[in-house]
């Protein structure tokens, strides 16, 4: 709480997704005077859903996690009677079989061919062998993933996809992205344990969990938008500010400070400016350097023209059908969409009530045929889900595209020293935390982004000696 002898600080939050809106509602809880912009016209950022006709589209299927305990107890509150609890049940089509997300080792040996497997488990214990005698970083994603699984299940299970997944070879991503983002496969955590009875060490490399097989997840009746929309009435209960329709185009610096943040209004078309004594900013980092005044050096600025995303297209169609997978999600290797979520079976509600709404997840570049959904993507996207046998072409009654341009970071080889100079260069501005998704360049997810957010918001509260 502030004394009178503490003046309120003005904290401006750039942008409305988990991060932001965490940042704002642990601000407001110590009296501070929040203003949070938003440029987009509902709140939530990517984890958010979009009113289409009658019916709710995630951008992506979102459903948060309880792994962050202290976030996920505020958040229960925070969700009230809205909250629906669902157990995950996630699959993996590959190679002609579904399996269990994520992938477990009994269906492992059961669905992948006997030679094949052998192959495999040869390859893995190969890897571990070589590595544990000649150990040595990573030099690239395509490395990182022979350390962890071994050559033949690298080529059999990663290397198409990913390649598609991305636009671009597995030697040109950096093995940091195999260690901090992609999921570990526990199947394959069985087989290391069983080699170090035997004396084969795992190799230091190392991926990450971001999902467990019993594991319980959190939805609502109307998806993803839930969450930030009773954020946002949280912040707005202790007097903040959540402006939508506001994009920051400048983030004005004196003396090495935020001083003011300039947004234009997409309803009135003016420039407003808002001072502010603190600014958490969780818009792309290459955003927020292009947007600062005042000096950049010029290799502060390839670098930050070096950090680039990974834009989405995401088709929400309404199905003439009342189920449409036998699972929350399914996860494809083989197809033009990399996931489909059928958002129903967690509860949400579809009008009418015995149709579906399948979410269809796909990459691209921005103005490619896959972001501007031509009938190429199109047909393309219904001839998979036929052989898939989610639904036909005459069940889909609406469709629906949704985009962003910054889906994922692009953790490109080399990208490090380019983060890391960027990362400098703003944290010089002493009342300023660049955080986030978008703003860390980073891959949280939602509960990981919310812990973000509290974090910024804490360490300002120390800077200002508050609470
Ligand atoms: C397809 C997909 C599915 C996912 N599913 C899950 C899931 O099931 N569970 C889970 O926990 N996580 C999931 N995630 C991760 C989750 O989306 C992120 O953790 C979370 O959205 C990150 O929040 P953020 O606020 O950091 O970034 P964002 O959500 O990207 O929010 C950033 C916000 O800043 C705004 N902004 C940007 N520039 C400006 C500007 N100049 N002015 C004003 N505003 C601006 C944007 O409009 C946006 O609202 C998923 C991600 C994807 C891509």
């Amino acid at each position: 709480m502030t004394t009178n002898a503490t003046p309120r600080p003005k904290v401006v939050i750039i942008g409305g997704g988990p991060t932001g809106l965490y940042a704002g509602r642990t601000l407001v809880e110590q009296e501070v005077e929040v203003i949070l912009l938003e440029k987009e016209s509902v709140p939530g950022g990517l984890a958010t859903s979009h009113r289409k006709q009658g019916n709710f589209y995630d951008m992506g299927v979102h459903m948060l996690h309880e792994f962050d305990k202290e976030i996920f107890e505020d958040m229960k509150g925070i969700m009230g009677e809205e909250r629906l609890p669902v157990q995950l049940d996630a699959k993996i089509r590959w190679a002609g079989s579904f399996y269990r997300y994520p992938l477990q080792f009994v269906d492992m040996i059961k669905g992948i061919p006997p030679l094949k497997l052998a192959w495999c488990v040869m390859g893995l214990f190969g890897s571990q062998f070589y590595y544990k005698m000649f150990p040595r970083v990573p030099k690239d994603a395509e490395e990182a993933l022979i350390q962890l699984y071994g050559n033949p299940l690298y080529k059999f299970f990663f290397k198409d996809f990913t390649e598609r997944y991305w636009g671009f070879p597995t030697t040109e991503i950096s093995a940091k992205f195999i260690t901090t983002k992609m999921p570990r496969l526990t199947a394959v955590d069985v087989l290391k344990k069983v080699f170090a009875k035997i004396g084969i060490k795992p190799s230091k490399v190392e991926a990450v969990d971001s999902a467990l097989l019993d594991e319980t997840l959190h939805y609502s009746k109307t998806g993803a938008e839930m969450m930030p929309r009773r954020l946002v009435k949280t912040i707005q209960d202790e007097g903040g500010q959540v402006l939508l329709n506001r994009e920051v185009t400048t983030v004005q610096l004196r003396e090495g400070r935020v001083v003011s943040v300039t947004a234009r209004n997409a309803e009135t078309g003016a420039e407003e400016i808002y001072p502010c004594d603190y600014c958490i900013s969780t818009m792309p980092m290459p955003w927020l350097v292009q947007r600062m005044d005042g000096e950049v050096a010029p290799e502060v600025r390839e670098s930050a023209g070096f950090l680039r995303y990974k834009p989405i297209t995401v088709h929400g169609l309404l199905v003439n059908k009342p189920k449409c997978l036998s699972a929350l999600y399914i996860y494809y290797r083989e197809r033009i969409f990399h996931r489909v979520g059928d958002p129903k079976n967690a509860g949400l509600i579809v009008t009418p009530a015995d149709h579906s709404v399948l979410i269809v997840e796909t990459t691209c570049e921005e103005g490619d045929d896959k972001w501007n959904a031509t009938d190429a993507v199109r047909n393309q996207i219904i001839e998979d889900l036929e052989i898939e046998k989610i639904c036909t072409r005459d069940q889909i009654v609406e469709w629906h595209v949704m985009h962003c341009v910054t889906g994922y970071p692009i953790f490109r080889l080399g990208f490090e020293e380019h983060f890391d100079r960027v990362k400098a260069h703003l944290g010089a501005v002493t009342n300023l935390r660049s955080v986030g998704r978008q703003g860390g360049f980073t891959y949280p997810n939602m509960h990981g982004a919310m812990r973000m957010g509290a974090n910024a918001a804490k360490s300002i509260l120390e800077q200002a000696k508050i609470g």
